[in-house]
């Protein structure tokens, strides 16, 4: 049976409570100058993309192994488990989009059975990490194209679409949703939300299940 909703989550601070460059950065010895590039977007100095590609230069010469290592660190948000096994129950399709990486998210999206995932790629020359991503970057507006292109593939209306996420790469996909969900959002996300929820996951439910019967 094809599925009769999207839901599409954030994963760094949404799906997981855990960043994934700052577990990567610790284990890398660059924790405090990934820390000061954060720091430096958060303050609007840097966009995302010149922020990611400064974070991940943090990263150059970290073994491979490390990625492994990393993901295994990662952290599920309270809720996050059970929120994805309601969705797929009701028979909706479940997404993750991240301006985080892939080697962190696809061991995620492979243990919750996402449906679809998109992240950054960390690029591996040699077993160590080059300081460089492969391809396209995921940003703001990749993260709402991901959105339609999942609903695309699915005939799903984007009026059947939920989005959740914290922050401010997530204004895109969550205005061009059917409903959006703030979770331990940013006040500019709050703000732009049809709700926000904090805490658990599972807060997300009654909302889904709203929208379901809307
Ligand atoms: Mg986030």
């Amino acid at each position: 049976m094809s599925p009769t909703h999207l839901l599409v989550m954030d994963v760094d601070s949404t799906l997981t409570s855990t960043e994934g460059i700052d577990l990567l950065a610790d284990l890398a010895g660059r924790g405090p100058q990934v820390a000061a590039v954060t720091a430096r977007a958060m303050a609007g100095e840097l966009d995302f993309a010149a922020s990611l590609h400064e974070r991940v230069a943090c990263l150059r010469g970290l073994p491979q192994a490390g990625l492994q290592e990393a993901a295994a660190m990662v952290r599920l948000t309270p809720g996050a488990r059970e929120l994805v096994a309601a969705a797929h129950a009701q028979g909706w399709a479940v997404a993750a989009v991240s301006g985080g990486f892939v080697q962190m998210v696809a061991p995620l999206a492979a243990d919750l059975g996402l449906d679809f995932y998109r992240a950054n790629t960390l690029e591996v020359s040699d077993a160590v990490l080059t300081g460089r991503v492969v391809g396209p970057v995921v940003d703001r507006a990749a993260k709402e194209t991901a959105l339609r292109e999942w609903a695309g593939v699915l005939g799903v209306p984007l009026e059947r679409t939920v989005a959740i996420g914290d922050g401010a790469n997530d204004l895109d996909m969550m205005a061009a949703a059917g409903l959006s969900i703030a979770f331990g959002g940013k006040p500019a996300v709050v703000a732009a939300a049809d709700h926000a929820i904090d805490g658990s996951l599972a807060k997300a439910l009654p909302l889904l299940a709203a929208a379901a019967s809307a």
